[in-house]
C-alpha cells in the first residue's frame, strides 16, 4: 500500500504522520476534574490499545485536573477544546502534548493565533478539527449543507490562520456522520494538503452500527493510503472505540499483531461441531491469554487445515475429536470435549517456543489419523448431517396424509 506522503509532528513521543506508524486515538468520558477517574480510563484505553489520548477541556477545573492527568498518563494526552480559546492556553500551561481546536466554535482569528503562537512556543502540534454538525454558519450558508467542500473550506481558513504566525505543526479532521461525505470529504482535503490527518466519521453511534460505518469510511481511506491516526466515535465504553482502532490497524496490516486475529468458518452441512459455540468459547479464553496470534477455528477436518493453513494454529472438528493443526499441519488429535483446552494449551507453547519447535513436538500419527477421518467423512458426500435421511423421514410425514 501506498501511503500519502505528509509532513510529520509529534503528539509527545509519538510521531504522526511523514511515513510514522499509523497511531490510534481515543477519548476519555469522565469529568476531566475527576483526576482519579480520568486517569484509571487512559490506562484503559492505552492497555486496549489506544496510542494516544484526547480528554476535554471545558471549564477551569477540566484545565486544573489535566495539569495533573498529564504527568501520570502512560500516553500523550490531547485538550479539547471548544469556543474558549483561554482555555487552550491552561491547557498549554498544564503540560498536554497537542491540542485540538474546532473551528466552528473558536471563531476570531486573534484568538486563534493567540493559541498557535502558545502552541508553537510550547512545541505543540495543533488538530483543526472540523466537524460536519457544528460547521460556521457561514459555511453553511455558502454551501446549503456539510459538503465536503465546505467542511474543506473551513479546515484551510483555520488552516491560514495558523501558517500566519508560522505555526506548521497541524493535523486535520473533517469528520461527518454521513459516511460517503466523510470519505469524499477527507479525498478532496488529501489533494489539496500535505498535512497528516486524523479519520474518523463522526457520532456514528453504538454498535454494531457505528462499527460498521466507522470500519465502511476509515478503512477505505486507510487503503487509498490517505490517513496518519484514527478515531472510532462510538457510543459506546471508549475502550472499545481504542480496540476496534487497534484490531483495524492490524488487520490490514498496517500495525504489527499485538492481538489476537481469530478467524473461523462459517459453518455449513459439513460441520462437525457448533462452530459459533467453539469459536467463542476460543475467542474469549485466548483474549484473557492476550496471545497476538491468528487462531482458527474449522467446522471440519475435511477441509478446515488446509483452508486454513496460513493461520498459526488451529483446531478442526471430525467424528468427535478436535484436530490441532499448526500452519496448516495436524499435530494432536484430542477428544472433541478437550479441542478448547487443548488449542489454548498448545498456543500458548507456540508463542513461548516457536513453530520449527512446536512441529518437532508434534504426534508423529496425528496426521495420518486426520486424513483418515477426513477420508471417511468426505466418503459421506456432503450428508455429515444425514440430510438425505433426515429429508426422506419428513418425506415420510408428509405423506402421512
Ligand atoms: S471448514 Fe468444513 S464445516 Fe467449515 S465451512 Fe469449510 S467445509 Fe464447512
Amino acid at each position: 500500500m501506498i501511503r500519502r506522503e505528509t509532513k510529520q509532528l509529534h503528539v509527545g513521543g509519538v510521531p504522526v504522520g511523514g511515513g510514522a506508524p499509523i497511531t490510534v486515538q481515543s477519548m476519555t468520558t469522565t469529568k476531566t476534574s475527576d483526576v482519579d477517574g480520568t486517569l484509571a480510563q487512559v490506562y484503559a484505553l492505552a492497555g486496549a490499545g489506544a496510542d494516544l489520548v484526547r480528554i476535554t477541556c471545558n471549564d477551569v477545573e477540566a484545565a486544573q485536573g489535566l495539569a495533573e492527568i498529564v504527568p501520570r498518563s502512560p500516553v500523550p494526552i490531547i485538550a479539547d477544546i471548544h469556543f474558549q480559546y483561554r482555555l487552550a492556553l491552561a491547557a498549554i500551561e498544564a503540560g498536554v502534548a497537542g491540542l485540538r481546536l474546532n473551528p466552528g466554535n473558536i471563531r476570531n482569528p486573534e484568538h486563534i493565533k493567540t493559541v498557535a503562537v502558545a502552541a508553537r512556543e510550547a512545541g505543540l502540534p495543533i488538530r483543526v478539527g472540523v466537524n460536519g454538525g457544528s460547521l460556521d454558519k457561514d459555511l453553511l450558508a455558502k454551501y446549503g449543507s456539510a459538503t465536503p467542500e465546505a467542511l474543506v473550506e473551513s479546515a484551510l481558513t483555520e488552516i491560514r490562520y495558523l501558517e500566519d504566525v508560522d505555526f506548521d505543526a497541524i493535523k486535520i479532521s473533517v469528520k461527518h456522520s454521513h459516511v460517503p461525505t466523510m470519505v469524499e470529504s477527507y479525498r478532496l482535503l488529501a489533494d489539496t494538503v500535505d498535512y497528516p490527518l486524523h479519520l474518523g466519521v463522526t457520532e456514528a453511534g453504538p454498535p454494531p452500527g457505528g462499527l460498521i460505518k466507522s470500519v465502511a469510511g476509515i478503512a477505505t481511506l486507510l487503503l487509498e493510503g490517505i490517513g496518519d491516526t484514527i478515531r472510532f466515535s462510538l457510543t459506546a465504553d471508549p475502550v472499545e472505540e481504542a480496540k476496534a482502532g487497534r484490531q483495524l490497524l492490524e488487520y490490514l496490516g498496517l500495525r504489527d499483531r499485538t492481538l489476537l486475529d481469530l478467524i473461523a468458518c462459517p459453518s455449513c452441512g459439513r460441520a462437525e461441531v457448533d462452530v459459533i459455540k467453539v469459536a467463542e468459547e476460543a475467542r474469549s479464553a485466548l483474549e484473557a491469554e492476550k496471545l497476538p496470534i491468528q487462531v482458527a477455528v474449522m467446522g471440519c477436518v475435511v477441509n478446515g487445515p488446509g483452508e486454513a493453513r496460513e493461520a498459526d494454529i488451529g483446531i478442526a472438528a471430525g467424528k468427535g475429536k478436535g484436530h490441532l493443526f499448526i500452519k496448516g499441519q495436524v499435530v494432536r488429535v484430542v477428544p472433541e470435549a478437550e479441542m478448547v483446552e487443548a488449542l489454548i494449551d498448545e498456543a500458548r507453547k507456540l508463542v513461548e517456543e516457536g513453530v520449527e519447535a512446536r512441529l518437532a513436538a508434534a504426534d508423529v500419527n496425528a496426521a495420518a489419523q486426520a486424513t483418515e477421518t477426513a477420508l471417511e467423512l468426505r466418503s459421506l458426500k456432503g450428508d455429515a448431517n444425514k440430510a438425505e435421511e433426515r429429508r426422506s423421514a419428513v418425506a415420510d410425514v408428509a405423506n402421512l396424509d
